[in-house]
């Protein structure tokens, strides 16, 4: 495959070497995050950031094991992959960074990063990559303590569910980072120069101790070897206040993908525009609405020069706008026509179907459009309310009846089960609302659904309402869920794909969990790469034993908002507010 726009600098030991590794497969290059965090560091001149991707499950097992320890017993050193993986610019392995930078997006992914430190040979606990004096592992100290005999590079982490929720991984990180680095990019850079350069800083492991304990006072890291969860109070999440203020990547690499199946990239090549982040609604379940807080929109001058110097970089005929609430955008109608006129094809990856107008649907249509997708979340009003979700079946049955009258052939739902407060009538409401939005007069397979079992996420209203997990066998979702596809099983119309029940309990535990999951995500690493053993390695190694798992989701729901081990993160967002929502629902679904 080859890339346009890839940042290939000479490998030079006196600059700062960051890997930016998403812990999953390529398709992550058809998204933001990865340019926006692959600008933000090669713009530096000292800075040189190259790629890594993890390789699929079938190049996973091409690669060799050679003493791979099942306990992983350091004494008898770690496991050996071969071959190692490589960085896609100058192809060097991990251990050759001074940094390496996680963007972590799912929790699922955890067990990939022990994956990946693992294939290049860096000890995968921390406690094994920091000395030991005396015999002691010197942990909760004051002070970082490196290896001064090896250099392993600096581990650290960051992405939505870093923010959400670090402690699963706490026994893996040197640092987390809780937010959006741009702000705060510049004091990390320099402050690794400054420990470069200090001359009462004579080794690199000093160095790094020097630089990690200057990351602890820098706004948005967590060093957990130094972080004290009782006596440091909080760590704040780190925000961009305005965005026009920081650049937009513009010379984007457009992977020539030759074999899609191979490297499958869900809009083709395009270029990808950030329009805003956070958005103006707070559903209850969701993280963006609090988490991403204030709304922040780019000025549409600004956006129009994005789109012109992007269209001529990247030698691409498409956009793809990005952002969580892309139709608030208060002058979407205007940039839309601004690319319409400018002869761009472009994508959105979901708009809020109440907003929409036939005008808007025939711009859709104009702009090279032909799926649509938007969320009605589930199947009645009153539970959309209690989401505080305000959308109304008729909204959403006039709004697809204007995308196929304008000329849309396909629309894709996102749909949710296992709210709280669901009752039967809003799980038949599912599969009554499916049909009546293809009965409008889509085609074969027009109607594409994605429902997914609700996952409670840290920092929401929802974040305690685990009620769906509580019997390991899973009993209630599989119920729900069968009620919800029996009526659609073999309509022609109709396209269903969801996540297993089974995957959704792995991942709410590692969503809420704390420091006490590293030995669960191990476990999953070394168990290889299929859930439903995970699910039955969960089951055995910790219900069987000491009923482990239903205790911690006993215990999440008797926490009360505020008093969970995730708060020392301060999301901007008080618990009381997450409270008061919380009680809002309650009280809708009781009256
Ligand atoms: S579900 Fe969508 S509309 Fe609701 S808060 Fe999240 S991003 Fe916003």
């Amino acid at each position: 495959m080859h890339e346009l726009n890839v940042i290939k600098k000479p490998w030079r030991e006196d600059h700062l070497r960051i890997a930016l590794v998403y812990p999953n497969v390529y398709s992550a290059m058809a998204g933001l995050t990865i340019q926006t965090l692959y600008n933000v560091w090669n713009i530096c001149p000292n800075v040189i950031c190259e790629r890594f991707f993890m390789p699929s499950k079938k190049e996973i097992k091409a690669f060799k094991y050679q003493n791979f320890s099942p306990n992983y017993d350091t004494s008898t050193g770690p496991a050996r992959f071969h071959p190692t993986l490589r960085s896609i610019e100058n192809k060097m392995p991990l251990s050759k960074f001074d940094i390496i930078a996680f963007s972590i997006s799912y929790e699922l992914d955890f067990p990939n990063v022990l994956w990946m430190l693992d294939n290049c040979h860096i000890p995968i606990f921390r406690s094994d990559r920091i000395s030991k004096k005396n015999g002691e592992e010197k942990e909760e100290s004051d002070e970082v303590i490196v290896n001064e005999e090896q250099n392993f590079p600096i581990i650290m982490a960051g992405g939505p569910v870093i923010r959400s929720n670090p402690l699963p991984l706490e026994s893996f990180l040197d640092a987390a980072f809780i937010g959006e680095i741009e702000p705060v990019n510049d004091l990390m850079i320099n402050s690794w120069f400054n420990s470069v350069n200090s001359e009462s800083l004579h080794t690199y492991s000093q160095i790094k101790r020097n630089f990690l304990q200057t990351l602890q006072n820098t706004p948005g890291f967590w060093i957990p070897q130094i972080y004290n969860l009782t006596n440091h109070g909080e760590v704040e999440r780190v925000y961009v206040k305005n965005l026009d203020d920081f650049p937009h990547p513009i010379k984007q690499i457009i992977p020539k993908v030759k074999s899609p199946e191979k490297y499958p990239l869900p809009f083709g090549e395009a270029f990808y525009v950030e329009i805003n982040r956070g958005c103006p609604h707070f559903c209850r379940f969701c993280m963006t609405g609090g988490q991403l807080k204030p709304f922040r929109n780019r000025s549409l001058e600004g956006l129009k020069k994005i789109i012109i110097l992007g269209i001529e970089n990247s030698e691409v005929k498409k956009v793809v706008l990005i952002g969580s609430s892309v139709t608030d955008h208060p002058k979407f109608r205007e940039l839309i026509i601004f690319l319409i006129d400018q002869k761009v094809e472009f994508s959105i990856p979901s708009i809020r179907i109440e907003t929409l107008t036939e005008e808007l649907a025939s711009l859709l249509v104009k702009g090279g459009m032909r799926t649509v997708a938007f969320a009605p979340e589930t199947g009645t009003d009153s539970l959309r309310l209690k989401i505080n979700k305000k959308i109304s079946n008729a909204k959403i049955l006039n709004g697809a009846k204007l995308l196929l009258e304008a000329g849309i052939p396909n629309v894709k739902l996102y749909l949710l089960y296992g709210l709280p407060f669901e009752t039967e009538e809003d799980i038949d409401a599912i599969p009554k609302l499916v049909k009546q939005i293809a009965a409008l007069g889509f085609g074969k397979q027009g109607v594409r659904l994605s429902i997914n079992p609700f996952i409670p996420k840290a920092h929401t209203p929802f974040e305690s309402y685990i009620d769906n997990f509580a019997d390991p066998n899973l009993i209630i979702l599989k119920e729900k869920l069968k009620r919800i596809y029996s009526p659609l099983k073999g309509d022609k119309q109709i396209k269903f794909e969801t996540l297993s029940v089974e995957e959704a309990y792995i991942q709410t535990l590692l969503a809420l969990g704390g420091k006490e999951m590293s030995a669960l995500i191990l476990k999953c690493y070394q168990t290889g790469y299929k859930i439903k053993k995970w699910y039955q390695m969960i089951r055995k190694e910790h219900l069987g034993k000491e009923e482990y798992i239903i205790k911690f989701f006993q215990d999440m729901k008797e926490n009360s908002f505020g008093n969970h081990e995730w708060n020392f993160i301060n999301q901007k967002l008080s618990h009381k507010i997450l409270e008061k929502e919380w009680d809002k629902t309650k009280k809708f679904s009781t009256k």
